[in-house]
């Protein structure tokens, strides 16, 4: 199977390369335009593999687009790439409207024409991927969100995910475009660009910096190692039915606090010693610090994953400790790759 993967130099797009690559013998064209976020050192074991191609192209650039599309001639799309920070949507929402909104646009008309050119369009297939955000914020009792929950955006990152849906859908109902689309909870692992709440974490502590936490750290949020959710996205991209949704989740929820608290006792047992920190520090925990809250911010993300286990029988893999203890090993055994990219900024 030839997959054209969009974002594929990102964190979840770089480790979902090298399952299909690795594990599922597919052959990857990588689409990325390389923003801040977008790292080809995260991928610099598979660049001279031979089912392996990467293509630096901007999604909202269609003329390139149709050039990759005949070049290639892939059987999927995989599409991951976006902005994606949310904070950074506060700051500067223009460019979330480019390549979310303008960039998943080019690219489902660039996929249309391409399906259309097949002589046996039905096996291709264009999954979207998107994020639980669409659906807003619940309560503490509120139940998880479900693929039937109406959207209700927040930020300007989560309403251009949620145009980018409809967009999707749009293309399947209007012109029968053969889509999947996916909402998956937050995300952890390798690869996390560091202004990412877990990889920023692991980065305060083995400098010594003080870990800024929003608010009183009551939000919640639903944790999924990466590899879970690649697998998952493979799979709805393979036995997934033609334009359903399938959400996506950890059934792992936890305030930011208590994540953070349990990240720093894990940072305490696997790098204390290790690696140089600062001999003042007495214990990780210390560095914790409060700070204003973000505008809008969401009390709580959780997700209602029964349809992709009873329909396709997936279920995450990864226990939430020994996910944290892999992820915490993989920052501090990789400075290289750290060091290699701009300063952090944290969520
Ligand atoms: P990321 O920010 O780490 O990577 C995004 C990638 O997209 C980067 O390589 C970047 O260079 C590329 N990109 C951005 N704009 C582009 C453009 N105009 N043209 C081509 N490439 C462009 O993001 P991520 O965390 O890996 O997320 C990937 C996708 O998964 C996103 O669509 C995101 O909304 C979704 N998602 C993420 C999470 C999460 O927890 N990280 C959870 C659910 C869904």
């Amino acid at each position: 199977m030839k997959i054209l993967v969009t974002g594929g130099c990102g964190f979840i797009g770089s480790n979902l390369i090298r399952l299909l690559i690795q594990e599922k013998g597919a052959t990857v064209i990588n689409l990325d335009k390389l923003t801040y976020a977008g790292n080809l050192a995260s991928l610099s074991d598979l660049a001279e593999h031979e089912r392996y191609q990467f293509e630096k192209i901007d999604i909202c650039d269609a003329a390139a687009l149709g050039k990759v599309f005949d070049r290639h001639q892939p059987d999927a799309v995989m599409h991951l790439a976006a902005e994606s920070h949310v904070d950074r949507s506060i700051d500067g929402p223009g460019e979330f409207i480019q390549a979310n909104i303008v960039g998943t646009y080019h690219l489902l008309q660039a996929s249309l024409e391409h399906w259309r050119s097949l002589p046996d369009g039905n096996n291709f297939r264009f999954l979207h991927v998107s994020t639980d955000e669409v659906y807003g914020s619940l309560d503490p009792n509120d139940s998880s969100f479900s693929e039937t929950t109406p959207y209700d955006p927040h930020s300007p990152y989560s309403a251009s995910k949620a145009a980018s849906d409809h967009l999707v859908r749009a293309w399947r109902d209007t012109y029968g475009l053969p889509i999947l689309v996916t909402n998956c909870s937050n995300n952890y692992g390798p690869y996390q660009f560091p202004e990412k709440l877990i990889p920023a974490v692991i980065l305060k502590c083995l400098r010594g910096e003080s870990i800024p936490v929003y608010g009183k750290g009551e939000n919640i949020r639903d944790w999924l190692y990466v590899n879970d959710h690649a697998e998952a996205l493979y799979l709805v991209l393979t036995k997934g039915r033609v334009g359903e949704t399938y959400n996506i989740g950890g059934n792992n929820e936890q305030t930011n606090l208590d994540l953070v608290k349990k990240l720093s006792e894990i940072l305490e047992e696997e790098i204390r010693g290790k690696v140089d920190t600062p001999s003042h520090l007495k214990s990780f925990r210390n560095l914790i610090t409060f700070v204003t809250d973000r505008p809008g911010h969401d009390a709580r993300y959780a997700i209602d994953a029964r349809k992709i286990r009873d329909e396709l029988g997936w279920e995450p893999k990864e226990d939430f400790e020994s996910g944290l203890r892999k992820t915490v090993r993989w920052y501090s055994e990789n400075q290289d790759w750290l060091d290699n990219i701009p300063p952090a900024t944290t969520n």
